[in-house]
């Protein structure tokens, strides 16, 4: 990566400017400056279409799923199915019985670590994960050792915030139950070779958990291709509400894992003696779903599929490029993660500054960042920093942003100087 003298303006096809008019949400001031969102690694906004399409379901089509025979509940049906099509059909899985709705990367952990972890994990056995970890894909694995007696192994990163993937192959093992480790860092941004990663475990029979949330906003995924036995991510993240989920799991493993939670939806009988479960994926989707959800999440895929893809992560680079620069031209600045392959984040610290201290300050000047642990306490651990500031960009942010954010910074700088 070049990042001396990156231009203002990217040679890309990509019109920000049109893609800006399909998001209400940035067009207003905070504190009488331009709103600057660069925190959409905590969360992204909505394009328009995809309020419209929750509000249409709201105002026309709500009844709960599944269990009515009249006209609303069989188009509330339709609407939560047709979704997980569009699921399936966006990360090519081979069926739709595959994508169990969940509330988001957090909770297909969760349902892992219970309902596969349950049946698959003994006392002496391990899971290995990596340095990296977001605490979603840390804190179940260490509640399933706690239950088992297994151990959780983490693979080290480097100084640039890669894993190490000499160590990293050679901590697999007889004893290694499970791999997870996350697609992209939301505290780096690092990229990680998720392909070997599947590769090495596979060698030796060992299933992989891919923690995709931060990847589905800046990657097209296909499961088939990439053979990974588990896949999480979040509505949210990926330009549609808050509270839906996905995990995508092999069909031979779903059906091998009992239930994780209990209550209706999940059953096909139950009397006092036992209960029936249901088929896949409904034997994971226990009580009444988050329907809305699942429509906004089928309107943000059908935005994402429209999208020229190819343009729109020459448009992050560029960004990312840019914002490398800039920042990396402030006086002591430390750019915490500088992985060879990135996604759109900009993890630093600034000297005698706290993060905290930053972000309130730049709020001022209408700029969000998120700054803090970002989930990832022994990234900062491994860093030795107690916080950093982060700026992460969508494919609707402009370079005009990044120097909103640098001018902010410097403003900063000098308060404290
Ligand atoms: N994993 C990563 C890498 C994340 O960045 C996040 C959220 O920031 C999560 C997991 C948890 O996602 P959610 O809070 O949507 O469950």
């Amino acid at each position: 990566m070049n990042h001396t003298n990156v231009q203002a303006v990217p040679n890309t096809a990509f019109d920000v400017q049109k893609i800006r008019q399909d998001f209400p949400i940035l067009h207003q001031q905070v504190h009488g400056k331009p709103l600057a969102y660069l925190d959409n690694a905590a969360s992204a906004q909505r394009p328009q279409c995809v309020i419209d399409a929750v509000c249409r379901y709201e105002t026309h089509d709500h009844a709960n799923v599944h269990r009515g025979v009249h006209t609303l509940s069989e188009r509330a049906t339709q609407a939560y199915e047709n979704a997980r099509e569009k699921v399936r059909s966006y990360i090519n899985a081979a069926s739709v019985s595959e994508c169990v709705y969940v509330r988001g990367t957090t909770e297909a952990i969760n349902l892992v670590a219970n309902a596969w972890g349950q049946n698959n994990v003994k006392a002496g056995d391990e899971i290995l994960i990596s340095w990296m970890e977001h605490h979603s894909n840390i804190v179940p694995w260490q509640m399933l050792c706690a239950r088992t007696g297994a151990k959780l192994v983490v693979a080290p990163i480097t100084p640039r915030g890669e894993i190490d993937m000499e160590k990293f192959a050679a901590l697999l093992s007889d004893r290694t139950r499970l791999v997870a480790v996350g697609h992209i860092s939301n505290a780096l941004g690092t990229v990680n070779p998720i392909r070997d990663i599947i590769a090495l475990a596979h060698d030796r029979d060992i299933p992989v958990l891919i923690d995709g949330a931060q990847a589905m906003p800046h990657t097209r995924v296909d499961v088939q291709d990439l053979d990974v036995d588990f896949y999480a991510f979040s509505g949210h993240k990926m330009f549609a509400p808050t509270g839906i989920g996905v995990l995508y799991a092999k069909t031979r493993y779903l059906e091998r894992m009992p239930p994780y939670q209990g209550g209706g939806e999940m059953i096909l009988a139950v009397n006092f003696e036992r209960s029936v479960y249901n088929e896949l994926p409904y034997k994971f989707e226990a009580g009444t779903p988050n329907i809305a959800g699942a429509v906004g999440l089928g309107a943000a895929i059908d935005y994402l599929g429209a999208l020229d893809f190819a343009a729109l992560l020459e448009h992050e680079q560029h960004l990312l490029d840019y914002a490398t620069e800039q920042l990396s031209s402030l006086s002591g600045i430390r750019l915490i993660g500088t992985a060879r392959k990135k996604a759109s984040v900009v993890s630093f610290v600034l000297e005698n500054i706290h993060a905290h201290d930053l972000g309130t300050i730049v709020d001022s000047d209408g700029v969000a960042i998120r700054t803090g642990h970002h989930c990832a306490m022994p990234v900062m651990d491994y860093f030795e920093v107690p916080a950093t500031a982060r700026a992460s960009f969508a494919f609707y942010n402009t370079v005009d942003e990044i120097d909103a954010l640098t001018n902010a910074l410097k403003k900063a700088q000098r308060m404290f100087a």
